[in-house]
């Protein structure tokens, strides 16, 4: 198999046969002439499928190295789409610090339907073992959390998972703050991973997207189900975005994690933040954990400034990072997630995994390191 950067290049988008364009068109079609009844050339209607987005599919599933992939048209409706399958009285175990959006879709929207969820702690791999039922389907985990940068052992997880023979449980993994570049969860045994593509894949802010990475014939099956039947489908246009995004995927996750670093290292040594949250600190408490299955650490860091009134001071003094929800994109984003991404968690709920008011997540971009340590240097000046 080749490398992962060729793979990005090259995997799911040959050269146009028709005219050598190198980049696959933007298929801007919603269905396709079919030559008599039942004879077409494998497109009949774009909610089915469309050649720019199977170029894209082709190209994730070799990414994650998986058998299949599926893109829909956000990471909430790749969520949505993998819940979608599961019947009333089935249940799903998912872990309590994950993306705010999630608990917010089960609970007000998936739970209706009489699909059962429970939330623990998945760092502690006990938790989930105690929590499986017989009628678990699914265990959903996000590691490294957001935005608390918990790690969990991918590999523990899918043993627990996995322990029965003839009762399938399957582990799906949220692989959006790694990108498959510095994570690849099927590796350690996880069954389907999931990503958020408007973040590190597409890598400059500007569409969204979301995936569902499968391994069996049975996953492929029922995520094409699903594409047809709710049509939450990725449009032609937003794939040829995260196709462009993912041709440099690699150098920008090592520049963003060389950045990432700098910064973590700078709020680590920083006399007014107690407490800095990233797995490439000898500090964190999964540093070695995280060492075994993440090839890097990454650039999202969430610190503590002490309050809510600091972490606004700060944030109204930033020059260059932007101010604003999302992260993975080329330009340093910094959000402040109790009252933007974890706001749907409620002060009770934020309070159960430790996420206080004066906490601040940044992505770290790739632009001039010096440029960003002064930006926040001078920010931080106010507390
Ligand atoms: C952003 C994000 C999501 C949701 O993705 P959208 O594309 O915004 O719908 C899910 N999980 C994680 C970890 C995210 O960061």
């Amino acid at each position: 198999m080749s490398g992962f950067s060729t793979r990005a290049i090259h995997d799911g988008q040959a050269p146009d046969p028709l005219t050598g364009a190198v980049n696959v068109p933007i298929y801007a079609s919603s269905t396709y002439a079919q030559e008599e009844i039942g004879k077409h050339r494998g497109y009949e209607y774009s909610r089915v499928s469309n050649p720019t987005r199977t170029a894209l599919e082709e190209n994730l599933a070799s990414l994650e190295g998986g058998a299949s992939a599926h893109v829909f048209s956000s990471g909430m409706a790749a969520i949505a789409a993998m819940v979608t399958m599961f019947k009333t009285g089935d249940h799903v175990i998912c872990g309590s610090n994950v993306y705010g959006c999630k608990p917010r879709l089960f609970g007000h929207i998936i739970a209706n339907y009489g699909i059962v969820f429970t939330y623990v702690d998945t760092t502690d791999a006990e938790q989930v073992r105690r929590a499986i039922q017989p009628n678990t389907r699914l265990v959903h985990i996000e590691t490294p959390t957001n935005p608390m940068m918990g790690v969990t052992d991918i590999r523990a997880i899918a043993d627990i998972c996995h322990q029965s023979a003839d009762h399938r449980v399957d582990l799906s993994v949220d692989n959006t703050f790694m990108s498959p570049y510095f994570q690849r969860p099927l590796e350690f045994g996880a069954d389907i991973v999931m990503h958020s593509t408007t973040k590190f894949l597409n890598g400059h802010s500007d569409g969204l997207g979301g995936v569902l990475v499968g391994t069996t014939p049975a996953h492929k099956e029922a995520y094409e189900f699903v594409q047809k039947c709710t049509g939450g489908i990725l449009s032609p246009f937003e794939c040829f975005l995260v196709l462009r995004g993912v041709k440099t995927l690699a150098v920008r996750m090592k520049q963003h994690e060389v950045n990432g670093y700098a910064v973590a290292n700078y709020l680590a040594g920083h006399a007014k933040i107690p407490t800095v949250l990233y797995p490439g600190l000898p500090q964190h408490p999964q540093h070695v954990l995280a060492r075994r299955q993440m090839s890097g650490y990454g650039s999202l860091i969430t610190f503590e400034t002490g309050s809510l009134e600091n972490a606004n001071a700060m944030l109204r003094r930033l020059k260059i990072c932007v101010v604003g929800e999302s992260l993975g994109g080329v330009e340093t984003l910094i959000s402040h997630p109790a009252t933007m991404t974890h706001a749907a968690l409620g002060e009770a709920g934020r309070a159960k995994i430790g996420l206080t008011d004066g906490m601040l997540r940044i992505s770290v971009g790739i632009e001039d390191a010096e440029d960003l340590l002064e930006d926040l240097d001078q920010a931080l000046s106010v507390l």
